[in-house]
């Protein structure tokens, strides 16, 4: 499967710098292209600007949240279709910062879910243990949880990219052993058997602390099949570059 490389900026960059990251992605992936799919996930106010930016460059779009339903009075909140109208063809749900900042319940992000794929996005579904729970041994235990708890029934292969994403990980440097990674990405894969059509399909990305020094081992396990990227993904030059690291042979 063609890898794919998410980069998720979170609650970063104003309309200069943003635009600029953008169009230097662009162009250094025009001047080196990869043979793998790039998604930017921009903070909302810069979705359209960064989207005109991308526009024909084959760097996809992706909104970092959702709300689970279509419109209404949700002051401050931004829908699935509304992302849709602004070009994007993915969004980011149940990322660990919304879980912990804003108390997100597998529930709510199953409600999520539900909501971006009937307005055609493709979810980004992120699971993933914290310290504590790994230093139970239940690392495997809580992502198939999460997996069970997140998905809405009926959804198919197009529809879901799964990022499994160690909440000890993000932001810390720090990351599990490939031998650890690859445990939870085939356990990953056979949970998934059960809850979706065409499992064997579904993307399942590596997420934390991935940088241009690591992607080349992180993602050439078996069962990963891109990375969501956190703070490397605000460097043009180490996004590609961890882009570059995913295709090599
Ligand atoms: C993330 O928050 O999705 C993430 C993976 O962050 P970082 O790459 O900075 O660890």
């Amino acid at each position: 499967m063609r890898k794919l490389i998410a980069g998720n900026w979170k609650m970063n960059g104003l309309r200069a710098d943003g635009l600029a990251l953008a169009r230097d992605l662009v162009r250094r992936a025009a001047a080196e292209p990869v043979a793998c799919d790039l998604l930017l996930c921009p903070p909302a106010t810069l979705l359209c600007a960064v989207g005109e930016a991308l526009a024909g460059t084959g760097v996809a779009l992706g909104g970092q949240d959702c709300h689970a339903k279509p419109k209404g009075a949700h002051t401050g909140d931004i829908s699935a279709p509304m992302l849709r109208d602004a070009g994007c063809s993915h969004v980011i749900l149940g990322h660990s910062e919304r879980r912990t900042d804003h108390g997100e319940s597998d529930e709510l992000v199953r409600a999520k879910v539900a909501a971006a794929t009937a307005a055609g996005l493709i979810a980004i579904l992120c699971v993933g243990e914290t310290a504590a729970e790994r230093d139970a041994g239940r690392a495997l235990e809580v992502v198939a949880r999460q997996l069970q708890g997140s998905l809405p029934s009926g959804l198919g292969a197009a529809q879901l990219v799964v990022a499994y994403e160690p909440v000890w990980a993000i932001g810390t440097g720090r990351t599990p052993t490939t031998a650890e990674i690859a445990a939870v990405h085939r356990h990953i894969r056979a949970v998934l058997g059960g809850l979706v059509t065409g499992a064997a399909d579904v993307p399942i990305l590596y997420g934390g602390s991935v940088k241009p020094g690591n992607a080349r081992e992180l993602l050439h396990l078996e069962n990963v099949d891109g990375a969501l990227v956190g703070g490397a993904s605000l460097d043009a030059g180490d996004f590609h570059a961890i882009a570059r690291g995913a295709a090599a042979s």
